[in-house]
């Protein structure tokens, strides 16, 4: 099955098990017509709300499935009720086309002009970036949107400075102008519509949390204290984004430069996307308890 059905079905599970906890609504909706979910978890009309992301890009896909075992976890075993004045906006799958080129290659994809389109990224990504990919592992590979859009390059925080690929791609193409993707929408529509505290982006693989997007004093205090909890939490290390050089125009640049809400990018697992199966028991230990030690923040 593929794994966007998968995450449909569970979330109409867990909403149908548990209603006053949980309601799944779509924040939008992929070029190749799949609602981007949301599930929000606790009272929505509460004060504090924390965006959680994963599966921006496509073949870090493992992520979505942690996501699902969050959430029912904390519907489960969490204390929910402990949690009255925090609301978690959980967005298991930002990149539902993205996640499904990289489970089944083209043909999951229906749309004949995005389908078009992708071939066309195959064929100019192997001319123009030799090695970038093995051939039979290009879609596999997968990272950007069906629009050959890197999600992640598509936030407006360093979006013009930074280079990278001049057309669509497989990955680090930022976009005709930035915010353009119905995926970047529709993250950005969590913060028009809440006031958020935080923000925390799951993407594979490393074994580390990026932090220090800069931003003025307080912004960086803001954000040493989330680092410091999902590091806590997890065991992963910390790694300065300011200092290690990161790609910019990505999604926690954009929280923290832009709005100064603190953000932090988790990188689960070990290897090559998409992470074995083997990587998950390690991957759910190290976040087992990090939405409830996060809502336990507030
Ligand atoms: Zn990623």
């Amino acid at each position: 099955m593929m794994l966007y059905d998968w995450m449909k079905r569970e979330l109409v599970k867990m909403e149908r098990k548990y209603p006053a906890l949980l309601q799944i609504r779509s924040a939008g909706r992929s070029a190749d017509g799949r609602q981007i979910l949301e599930a929000a978890l606790g009272n929505d009309r509460a004060p504090v709300h924390v965006l959680v992301q994963a599966s921006m890009h496509g073949r870090e896909y493992i992520n979505t499935k942690l996501a699902v075992r969050q959430l029912w976890h904390s519907l489960e075993h969490g204390d929910m009720e402990t949690y009255p004045h925090v609301c978690l906006h959980v967005l298991p799958m930002v990149n539902p086309d993205g996640v499904t080129i990289s489970q089944t290659g083209i043909n999951g994809i229906r749309n004949p002009g995005l389908k078009r389109l992708l071939q066309q990224c195959k064929q100019k990504d192997q001319e123009s970036r030799p090695g970038i990919m093995e051939t039979k592992d290009y879609w596999k590979r997968w990272k950007a949107n069906a629009r050959g859009v890197d999600l992640n390059r598509n936030f407006s925080a360093g979006w013009k400075e930074y280079r990278g690929p001049a057309a669509p791609s497989c990955q680090g193409y930022k976009g005709k102008r930035a915010e353009s993707e119905p995926e970047t929408q529709a993250v950005l529509s969590l913060h028009q519509r809440y006031p958020l505290a935080c923000v925390l982006s799951y993407h594979s693989s490393g074994k580390k949390i990026f932090w220090d997007y800069g931003g003025s004093e307080k912004a960086r205090k803001d954000q040493r204290r989330l680092a410091h909890l999902t590091a806590a939490a997890t065991g992963y290390p910390l790694v300065s984004v300011r200092t290690s050089g990161q790609d910019q125009a990505g999604c926690s640049d954009y929280f923290v430069l832009h709005c100064e809400i603190p953000a932090v990018t988790i990188e689960n697992g070990e290897g090559d996307c998409p992470l074995k199966e083997e990587e998950f028991p390690a991957i759910w230990q190290a976040n087992r308890d990090l939405f409830q030690k996060v809502m336990g923040q507030y």
